[in-house]
């Protein structure tokens, strides 16, 4: 299959996600009203709440709940020094190549790859350049057999300070939130109150100028990554790394995700990253293939060592046995946001055929994770159903993300709350009015089931953790 048949296939994979997070008010194309803008997106108004619910659980999960863990928000746009000590202004590269014939651009290791199903991950660029040249590689878009030179793009987004204008004077959208990180690692050992190990965690911004072949959100130009740099002792990196892969995977439990989906990938020794002795990958079985969803790298003392040569400052701490300085070694957790969303979309979705024949797309996130936790509706527009629906709305509201809907069929606002994945309806009819009991429906068996009115707190406390 060509590259450009295969990434159709890729899309065709994914429709009818994209089309729910489209229709729901999850995920919207960026700038639409434009005519888009590629691999960029907007996150509806359950799309915002779903990210919300990841990034708090992650927080909570990995921050709050740790001893050892303490947060940090650092600036996007650090100081431009820094990507030169990180390696990221010499090495963070794609090579692409364009055809000359319809201009289309290509990464070229993946062109490589797909035309002669060799591994060009890695390969130097006069190798990737007479590969494509001497087995008449054809562009997968137009069929031509004329391409440039492969050369290196790099990935950083720069921008311009506005003091003078002048090249000199460009920073970097920062493509990776570590290095803020990295960074303040002496501010933090210095102002709080921690002992190595101990690490630090953010949530935040990266911005990378890639070529994308359009998975949705799975690869775009600007996500959101949470991540943490764990600081040890050199000799304590294989126990601590075996703890850390056991803490990504109880993360993937903990938001629901399928444990037959997820999968350990070793990154070869010969294609780790600079700054990397081990890397594993989570990686998940998306509908369009295995790919990378979190990371696990051992990042050696590199980062700040490289950082305490370019700044001139030493960036160490005390041996207090041994009165001995030395550099921490560094363990990275990272997990990226957007790609957790679109697993747990893709993980969530199905359509299910209900005994009457008719079939029902339900998304099945985790109460954790659902963007609303229960929708309360009077069976019509009627009062005093609807106040009363609106009182039970009201007593629920400040505990958890709810919504009240009076308008429609109630089979159809059933319907409606299932695409949307909340776990829990809860209907005021007329019996209600009687005994103060409601029907309390469950999204996946969708049994129904007679409640007081007056205990819903108590009961959705214990459905909903
Ligand atoms: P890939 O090999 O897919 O390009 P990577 O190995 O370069 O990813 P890292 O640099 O390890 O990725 O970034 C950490 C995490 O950030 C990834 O595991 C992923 O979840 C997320 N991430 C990286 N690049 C993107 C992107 N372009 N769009 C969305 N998420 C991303």
């Amino acid at each position: 299959m060509s590259l450009i048949m295969k990434q159709a296939s890729a899309q065709d994979s994914l429709k009818p996600i994209v089309a729910l997070a489209k229709r729901r008010g999850f995920i919207y194309p960026g700038s639409e009203l434009y005519g888009g803008f590629a691999n960029t997106y907007s996150f509806g108004p359950y799309g915002v709440e779903l990210k919300k619910n990841i990034k708090d659980l992650w927080w909570k999960t990995f921050i709050q709940e740790r001893r050892d863990m303490v947060g940090l928000d650092g600036p996007i746009l650090l100081h431009p020094k820094t990507w030169q000590a990180s390696g990221h202004m010499e090495g963070f590269n794609d090579a692409l190549i364009d055809c000359k014939a319809c201009k289309a651009r290509f990464r070229c290791d993946h062109l490589i790859e797909e035309a002669l199903g060799l591994d060009a991950d890695g390969m130097a660029l006069e190798k990737m350049t007479a590969l494509v040249n001497e087995k008449k590689v054809k562009c997968p878009k137009c069929g031509a057999e004329d391409f440039t030179d492969a050369r290196n793009f790099n990935l950083m987004f720069s921008t311009h300070m506005s003091k003078t204008g002048h090249e000199g004077d460009a920073a970097y959208l920062r493509p990776e939130t570590a290095q803020a990180i990295f960074l303040d690692f002496k501010n933090v050992l210095d102002t709080m109150r921690v002992k190595i190990p101990f690490g630090i965690g953010q949530i935040g911004k990266a911005f990378r100028n890639e070529i994308t072949p359009g998975n949705f959100i799975f690869r775009v130009i600007e996500f959101e990554q949470m991540e943490i740099e764990y600081f040890i002792r050199e000799k304590d990196w294989e126990e601590l790394f075996k703890q850390w892969l056991a803490s990504m995977h109880d993360w993937c439990d903990l938001i629901g995700l399928k444990k037959s989906r997820i999968h350990e990938k070793e990154h070869e020794k010969e294609k780790l990253s600079h700054y990397s002795k081990r890397t594993v990958d989570l990686v998940y079985d998306f509908p369009f293939g295995t790919s990378e969803l979190y990371g696990l790298a051992y990042r050696t003392d590199f980062d700040l060592k490289r950082h305490a040569e370019h700044s001139g400052y030493p960036i160490e701490c005390l041996d207090l046995d041994t009165k001995e300085k030395y550099t921490p070694h560094v363990l990275e957790p990272t997990f990226g946001v957007e790609r957790t969303l679109l697993a747990l979309l893709c993980d969530a979705y199905e359509e299910e055929q209900l005994e009457n024949g008719e079939m029902r797309t339900v998304m099945h996130f985790s109460p954790r994770i659902a963007p609303v936790k229960a929708a309360i509706f009077p069976l019509m527009k009627k009062e005093p159903l609807t106040e009363k629906a609106k009182s039970i709305f009201d007593s629920l509201k400040n505990l958890w993300n709810c919504e009240y809907d009076e308008s429609g069929a109630i089979g159809k606002r059933y319907r409606r709350q299932d695409e949307l994945g909340t776990p829990f309806c809860i209907t005021v009819d007329f019996d209600t009015l009687e005994d103060d009991t409601v029907t309390l429906r469950d999204r996946d068996s969708m049994q129904q089931e007679r409640v007081p009115a007056n205990q819903l707190i108590e009961i959705l406390n214990k459905k909903l953790y």
